[in-house]
Order: C-alpha cells, then structure tokens, then sequence
C-alpha cells in the first residue's frame, strides 16, 4: 500500500464523500482520505493532495507534499498561495472541454437570435420580429485559446460562425484566424460582435475587458464571460452596456461569487446572470483523469506538467 493520498478542499461533508467515492473507484489501488480524518504520520507521508478549493494552512500542514492536483481547471488561487514552491496541476478534462464548449455554442446562439431582446419585448407584449443574421455574417472573437477556447472555437467553426482567436503565444488552429498579442487583440475586437472570455485571471488578464477594450468592440456587441470575473471590469461594462455600446452581457463569473444580493448586475436588463455553470467539473471524468496522472507519478517519479508560476496559467 502506497501512502495516503489527501483529499483537501470539499465544500461539504455530503462532496467529500461522493468524490472519494468516484476517485476511490477510480483508481482502487490508491488509498484516498479526507485530510481532516488524517493523523499526523499519515499527514506527514502524504506526497499528494487532490483539491478543490482548498485552506492553504491545510496543504501547508502536508510536509512531504511533493505536487497538488486541482479537480479545477482555473487554479489562480493556488498560484504562490503555499508556503513552498509546489508543483500545482491543474484539471485538463475532455468533458469540462465539451461542456463548455456547448455552454459556449448555446448562448452564442441566444445572443446570434436576440433572445435578450425578445425577452424584453415578451415582458412589454411587443410583437417586433428583428432581421436574422446568420452564423455566417456573426463574427466570435474568442479570449483564449488553450483547452477550453480551442474546444469551443471547434464548435463554433462547426455551427457556422467566424471565429477570431486570441492567445498570449502565435497559435496555429485549422479552420481558425488567430491572432496574438496587443496589435492582434485591438484588430480582433474591431471585428467582433460577439467576444467570448475564455483566458485564465493573472497579473496580465485582470482588468483586460475594460472601458477602451469595450469601445474597440463594434457597436452593440455583446460579451460572454465564462473564465473568471475579475478579468471584466464591472463599472466599465455597466458605462458600456448603459451606454448602448455593448447590447448584453451573459455573465457566468463575478469579482464576488455567490453574486451579493445588492449587486446591481442582478437586475441590470442588459445582463443575464448565471451561477458559475458553464463548465463544471465533470467528477467521473475528472477522477479517470486524475487516476491517469497519478499513475504515471508512481510509474516514473515525475509530477505531471503544471501551472507555470511566473505565467500564473
Ligand atoms: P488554458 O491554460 O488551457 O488556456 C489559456 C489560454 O489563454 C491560452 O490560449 C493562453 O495563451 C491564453 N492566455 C493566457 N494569458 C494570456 C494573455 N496574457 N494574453 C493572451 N492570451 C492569454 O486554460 P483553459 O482553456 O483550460 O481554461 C481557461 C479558464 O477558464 C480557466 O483558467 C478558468 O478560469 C476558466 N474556467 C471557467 C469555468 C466555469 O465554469 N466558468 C470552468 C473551467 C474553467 P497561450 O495559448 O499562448 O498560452
């Protein structure tokens, strides 16, 4: 028997039960527990936690931890959140990658068919049918391409809309026009009537969604933000949606989660408000893909490939 693996972070005792459950099953060779139920020697021999959301005081009571694995796929409160240097692999997962491409695609079409304005015409009993405009003549510009843009700019392509890429890096993506750094964000804006946000919060991506980036859009665009909230600055999109620059706004990710009741995003009409869904951690899959990785630590003594501190992604 290897030594135990501790599960840090579950957001209730009925979660901590069901994912030691799924990952139990998933790789039964494994001894998993909760870390609060460890004792010290067990505390002390651990070289890997599993993660959720976790208290770094709880890792750092984890002495020989030697890597952590989030069960999330965004890990910026875990950059540099311990008080070592540790290895930190985020959740890379083909069914968190469909899911949100599909939560991508599906409220692409909300806003490519106007359902935020049908909904107001609805409240107001107004019969006004708006001019179609097809996938075609939509252009999608698309915050990020890593695991989760690149999946959801496949769906996209696939249902017919033009897509434009972003990403730090020059990427190269069949059926894609992608474009990189400060030039290429300013022309791909210029072209976008739908922007989708699908970077990860650092140090360079807090605040990139602000007052001038909204002004670049074209008028009456809209936004979909699905990677984290801080990376749209709330007063610059209230300005821009008041001012009839950005027609809506689909928010999946805010500054403050649960979204507080006296937010004003809330009941603001050019906003629809979702409770962080779009991509949610799929536990079968997760756990088949954190058996994998662990697997291949026993095997070869390796960590798997994790965040890059200095990048914080
Ligand atoms: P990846 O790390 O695979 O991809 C990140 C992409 O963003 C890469 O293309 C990267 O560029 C690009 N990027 C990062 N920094 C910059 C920058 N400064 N300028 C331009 N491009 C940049 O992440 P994922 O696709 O797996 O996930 C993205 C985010 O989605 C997560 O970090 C998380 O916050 C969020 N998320 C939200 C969920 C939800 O339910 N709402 C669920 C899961 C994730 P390059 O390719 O050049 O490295």
């Amino acid at each position: 028997m290897s030594e135990t693996i501790a599960l840090v972070g579950c957001k209730s005792p009925a979660q901590e039960a069901e994912y030691l459950h799924i990952l139990s099953a998933a790789m039964p060779e494994e001894h998993l527990a909760p870390f609060r139920t460890m004792g010290p020697a067990e505390r002390t021999a651990a070289r890997i936690a599993v993660v959720a959301n976790p208290d770094p005081a709880e890792v750092a009571a984890l002495p020989g931890l030697v890597w952590v694995q989030s069960l999330w796929a965004g890990v910026e409160k875990l950059v540099g959140a311990f008080d070592r240097p540790l290895p930190i692999v985020r959740l890379v997962d083909r069914e968190m990658a469909r899911t949100m491409a599909e939560a991508v695609l599906a409220w692409t079409y909300y806003l490519q068919r106007d359902m935020p304005a049908y909904a107001r015409q609805q409240r107001d009993r107004v019969w006004r049918p708006h001019a179609y405009r097809k996938p075609s003549d939509t252009t999608v510009g698309l915050l990020g391409l890593g695991a989760l843009g690149t999946a959801a700019a496949d769906r996209l392509v696939g249902a017919g809309f033009r897509v434009v890429g972003w990403s730090r890096t020059p990427k190269a993506v069949a059926g894609l026009d992608t474009v990189h750094g400060a030039d290429g964000l300013t022309a791909m804006l210029g072209r976008s009537d739908i922007l989708v946000c699908l970077v990860p919060l650092t140090a360079e991506t807090r605040g990139l969604v602000n007052a001038a980036r909204l002004a670049a859009l074209k008028p009456g665009a809209a936004l979909i933000n699905f990677a984290r909230g801080p990376i749209v600055v709330t007063e610059d999109l209230v300005a821009a949606l008041d001012s009839g620059q950005l027609a809506h706004a689909v928010l999946d990710v805010f500054d403050v989660e649960p979204l507080p009741a006296e937010s004003a995003l809330w009941g603001h009409p050019g906003v629809t408000v979702l409770p962080h869904v779009s991509g949610p951690t799929d536990m079968d899959s997760a756990a088949a893909t954190v058996a994998t990785n662990i697997r291949a630590y026993r095997r070869t003594g390796r960590p798997p490939s994790g965040v890059d501190a200095a990048r914080g992604y």
